[in-house]
């Protein structure tokens, strides 16, 4: 059985950019600017304690207007080092301190015009870049090295890799007790995955 060292929950689905190869475009323009309920996401967060590291994104999480109760309530759940905060960047510096201060890490993904310097600077916690490389995006082996190594969570459901609850008539399984033996079963929805796109 695949080890899941990582889990992508999703805490809102409002974003502040539209960029073209989003792999949570199908979800982000199907539901859109929704964020969920703080008591759901910790819930979420408290089932995956088997899984070693959970990333809190979006859409962009830091326009979740709870975000601190959320990374709050999150630490309550998850040892330390644990959360990461995924982020596009532009609203990082406008959160106070205290909020950043709840998570281990920031991946801060370089979009055009973001101020990295500035927000590595400002971040108490460290900050992980990862350039926005959407040429790099398409074509590999189906289903790719992402399944199950990363699930996705939303709404209560576990699906098979990184991005696969962003995507168009996926499948998942219910987020309970012994939810790692069921997700294995689970197939990936990569004919519709900007990442699997031939
Ligand atoms: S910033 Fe991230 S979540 Fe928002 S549209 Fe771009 S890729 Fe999608
Ligand atoms: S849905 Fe996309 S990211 Fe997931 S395994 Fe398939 S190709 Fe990879």
């Amino acid at each position: 059985m695949t080890a899941t060292v990582s889990a992508n929950v999703i805490i809102t689905t409002a974003c502040n950019r539209h960029c073209p190869s989003c792999c949570y475009q199908h979800l982000l323009a199907s539901r859109p600017g929704h964020h969920r309920e703080p008591a759901d996401i910790v819930e979420e967060v408290r089932l995956l304690a088997s899984v070693p590291q959970v990333c809190l994104l979006g859409g962009e999480p830091t326009l979740h207007p709870a975000l601190h109760e959320v990374l709050a309530a999150v630490r309550q759940v998850r040892p330390s080092p644990s959360v990461v905060l995924v982020t596009n960047g532009a609203r990082v510096c406008t959160l106070p301190r205290p909020t950043l201060s709840l998570v281990d890490r920031v991946w801060l993904t370089a979009f055009p015009g973001v101020p990295v310097e500035a927000i590595r600077e400002y971040c108490p916690v460290p900050v992980d870049v990862h350039a926005a490389d959407h040429e790099d995006f398409g074509g590999g082996p189906q289903p790719c090295d992402r399944l199950l190594t990363t699930v996705s969570v939303l709404d209560g459901r576990v699906y098979p890799c990184c991005v696969a609850c962003g995507v168009a008539d996926a499948q998942s399984a219910e987020l309970r007790v012994g939810w790692e033996t069921v997700i294995a079963e689970v197939p990936p929805p990569c004919a519709h995955c900007v990442f699997g796109r031939a």
